[in-house]
């Protein structure tokens, strides 16, 4: 469990760079596929009167009805396993997708109740939101999580303490490094400390392929291509630099067979590159937690 609790001693502030990460069994770089099964919750946290638009219902439901099968599909075919970052509300509207996400070996983290953007949130409202989360999974599959995903990796001071609080073993949201790290949860150690496996914009589907008039995106859909290109550049350089590279997909999008296609693509790739571990994000913060690191604080910069 992650809530031991040390002497402010042995934190180190999250202003000095992290330790280096060393990988298993002779690996030098990690690679996790993360699927986020937005669903309709994204949207209808973000206006819940697009309940009523079709248009936009069924687009989102084209995640877990038509992207995810394909997908199982293709992480079938290279045997490999994945992380996918569930709401309470997917889970609850589609459980049957949940099962089938599970029958096949993946792991199943913690995504929101309704995708919730809490930036902003007071601790109690927070809490209560993460809890019904555990509870849609729990009730839905028996799933208790070991990883939680920040709904737009919006987090606030006190989140980190709320997921060490449940028992969490990692969270995946900050953007500090592209190695995992410990974090701790408070600045005198006494909250106890949590993996945390890092994130980026750069390397997550939505910002190339997301368009929903008046909800999200310029109307600038990219090429699958382009997309390959970039996110190739990013793991063959990240596989040199001995990191973590995290891959952010949301099956409404990069189920699509193009894009699906360029998936597949980079999946050749990253089973090409010599000594690189490709699994979960349960099994990257296991690792960590391995590794003896020094639990680091994350000041909040202050305005004087
Ligand atoms: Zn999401």
């Amino acid at each position: 469990m992650t809530t031991s609790h040390r002497p402010a001693h042995t934190l180190t502030d999250a202003t000095a760079p992290p330790d280096p990460v060393r990988w298993p069994d002779g690996y030098r770089a990690a690679a996790a596929l993360t699927f986020d099964l937005d669903a309709e919750a994204v949207m209808l946290s973000t206006d819940p009167a697009s309940a009523s638009r079709l248009m936009v219902m069924s687009h989102q439901a084209y995640g877990p009805l038509t992207g995810v099968p394909r997908l199982l599909r293709l992480l079938r075919r290279h045997e490999l396993r994945a992380t996918f970052f569930a709401p309470g509300f997917t889970a609850e509207r589609y459980p049957s997708i949940i099962k089938a996400i599970v029958d096949e070996g993946h792991e199943i983290a913690h995504h929101s109740y309704l995708h919730e953007s809490v930036a902003g949130w007071d601790r109690v409202t927070e809490a209560a939101m993460i809890d019904r989360g555990l509870e849609a999974l729990d009730r839905v599959a028996g799933i208790r999580p070991a990883g939680y995903r920040a709904p737009m990796w919006e987090m606030n001071r006190h989140t980190p303490e709320l997921l060490i609080e449940r028992g969490f073993a990692y969270d995946s949201s900050l953007m500090d490094c592209d190695l995992p790290y410990v974090l701790a949860g408070s600045a005198d150690g006494a909250a106890g400390d949590i993996v945390e496996v890092p994130v980026h914009w750069a390397l997550d589907d939505w910002e190339q392929y997301a368009y929903l008039p008046d909800l999200t995106g310029s109307g600038l859909i990219e090429s699958p291509a382009k997309v390959l290109e970039m996110w190739s550049w990013e793991l063959e350089a990240m596989h040199a630099e001995g990191v973590c590279f995290v891959l952010t997909n949301h099956p409404f999008l990069s189920g699509r067979p193009g894009r699906l296609r360029a998936l597949d693509r980079l999946i050749e790739l990253m089973k090409s590159l010599d000594g690189l571990w490709i699994t979960t994000m349960a099994d990257i913060a296991a690792h960590t937690r391995t590794l003896g690191l020094k639990p680091r604080y994350f000041p909040v910069p202050e305005i004087t």
